[in-house]
């Protein structure tokens, strides 16, 4: 019999409460009691992964080692747990359809009606216990996403009521995150919301053993031992969840409210020893008493939306903290850079970096900004998409090939720098199909990033479809742009570098979805550091 113990996290009232941040913060608690955690997300929405969305429909795609695209929450796990997740650790609905109509394709159910339930929910609870079985972690953290109430999310609802029912209370327990609404008027803290959404979530025969709530202002006694009583769960099992200034503070609040020590009550686990979170702190510490600012710009084109360049800004925190420095982060749409704004928008920046993308819009703006980033001697990171302007950028002003371009942006380019493989241009499925995951790359000898990672054998994760044309290598190459990181296997380029200018890397990978509390990324770091140094002069 398996020993793992599972912790689901639903939501109520509201979307955006941070049920991930909360996931993680208890994770991170538990972790640091030295169990061994890892948290899954379930998402009730068709898509069979987030790949195929518009960034602006739900943020960033993050990209695992093993090559799953998947919801952003994911990276905010790796980031606070310093763990690899996997394909196991997001699963949506349309991933559970896609394998119960395979199934009943196969013939599998030998005849029977194919329904949600039991068929639907038993795909949703074997995938639940996948990570269980895997032997790998004491306990596993599920979070489902929406709000209970919601029609899709139904099924998973009704998943975690069966798996409870079979696990026992001692080997599972369900936290419920709520909103408690300050009303101005009225000068209070409500909690009938609340109440409605634990009313809701006991319609489909599920109580909730913890209460998280997200508030603005303190919970009283009072307040707690209301919605203890309403809500039917103890008093100390009612979680205030205040607003902090910064998600890396909810690790510390959950601690002060308790969250990790009822857990480990209610699931029968020791709680003899206290977390130990030295590392984090020091890291909160540095994050917290910056010594200096830096300005770097962030030129992309879904900039309206922060969550779509998450683990970017992410990163910068990390690196920060490393540096001792705050990073300020100056979004810069690149769809309004021009040659004639540019020197006026550029001019705070201490440092730039072009984004990752698809498709045509704001490219000529990106350009721009790796011209002037290349020409002012300004420290320059170009992340996937970023990295290919880079090399166009090079090819168009430096080389002279004025109609460089990639082959996503314009098919017809007589100087396709930048270009499909092979192996690419067969395919018609827009799903699952680009360059993903981990890739090893070899690092030249005493190049910058040689010296940046202080390894010359890295992997790093990848998302695109396009890639560095070899065709133009030596040109490039002779020309000043070297070619400083290689994926032998292929031998397909994944790193330029600039040696003449003070610090100009563009690389095809994404080292951000890499960068964690407790290992942040070393290009990150030196980024930041290469800011630092162009400020005090
Ligand atoms: N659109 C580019 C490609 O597919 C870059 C993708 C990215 O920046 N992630 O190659």
């Amino acid at each position: 019999m398996s020993t793992t113990k599972y912790i689901f996290v639903t939501g109520g009232v509201s979307s955006s409460l941070g049920k991930g941040i909360i996931a993680a913060s208890l994770a991170k608690l538990l972790q640091a009691r030295g169990y061994k955690v890892t948290i899954q997300k379930l998402d009730p929405y068709i898509n069979v992964d987030p790949g195929t969305l518009n960034p602006y429909e739900h943020g960033e795609c993050y990209v695992t080692d093993d090559g799953a695209e998947t919801d952003l929450d994911l990276g905010h796990y790796e980031r606070f747990l310093n763990v690899s997740t996997s394909q196991a650790n997001n699963v949506t609905t349309g991933k559970i359809y896609q394998s119960v109509i395979q199934k009943e394709r196969r013939g599998e159910f030998l005849g029977k009606t194919v329904q949600v339930i039991p068929h639907i929910t038993n795909e949703i609870k074997e995938r639940v216990q996948i990570l269980g079985k895997s032997g790998e972690f004491d306990i596993v953290i599920t979070e489902i996403g929406g709000t209970v109430g919601d029609i899709e999310s139904l099924p998973y609802i009704e998943a975690v009521r069966q798996l409870k029912w079979e696990l026992g209370d001692d080997n599972a327990l369900v936290i419920h995150l709520t909103l408690v609404p300050y009303l101005k008027a009225a000068g209070e803290l409500k909690t009938k919301p609340t109440q409605h959404s634990v009313k809701t979530l006991m319609e489909s025969g599920i109580r909730a053993d913890i209460l998280v709530c997200r508030t603005e202002h303190h919970l009283s006694d009072d307040l707690r031992r209301k919605l203890a009583l309403f809500c039917n769960v103890q008093k100390e099992a009612v979680i205030e969840s205040i607003d902090a200034s910064t998600i890396y503070d909810v690790p510390n609040l959950m601690l002060e409210e308790g969250l990790d020590a009822i857990v480990l009550n209610k699931l029968n686990l020791s709680n003899t020893t206290s977390p130990n979170l030295d590392r984090w702190n020091q890291f909160l510490t540095r994050h917290k008493n910056p010594k200096s600012t830096v300005n770097i710009g962030l030129i992309g084109k879904y900039v309206e939306l922060q969550d779509s360049y998450k683990s970017i800004l992410e990163s910068f925190i990390h690196a920060g903290a490393a540096n001792e420095v705050k990073v300020n982060v100056i979004s810069i749409h690149s769809e309004y850079i021009n040659k004639d704004n540019i020197a006026e928008k550029f001019s705070k920046l201490n440092a730039v970096l072009v984004a990752p993308g698809f498709g045509e819009r704001g490219i000529e703006g990106k350009v721009e900004a790796v011209r002037y980033a290349r020409e002012q001697e300004i420290p320059f990171l170009g992340i996937c998409l970023g990295m290919q302007m880079a090399v166009i950028e090079y090819a168009r002003n430096v080389l002279g090939l004025k109609k460089a371009n990639s082959t996503e942006m314009n098919a017809d380019t007589p100087f396709p720098v930048i270009d499909l493989m092979e192996d690419q241009k067969s395919i018609t499925n827009k799903g699952g199909t680009m360059r993903l995951g981990a890739w090893k790359c070899e690092l030249q000898k005493d190049s910058l990033v040689d010296s940046v990672y202080g390894s010359t054998h890295i992997e790093e994760r990848h998302r695109h479809r396009y890639e560095y044309n070899n065709t133009f290598r030596d040109q490039l190459e002779e020309a000043g742009m070297k070619s400083t990181g290689i994926n032998q296997e292929t031998n397909l380029v994944e790193i330029v570098e600039i040696p003449s200018h003070p610090w100009f890397v563009g690389v095809q990978y994404h080292p951000e979805y890499k960068s964690t509390v407790a290992s942040p990324h070393p290009l990150f770091v030196a980024f930041v550091k290469a800011a630092l140094d162009h400020s005090e002069k």
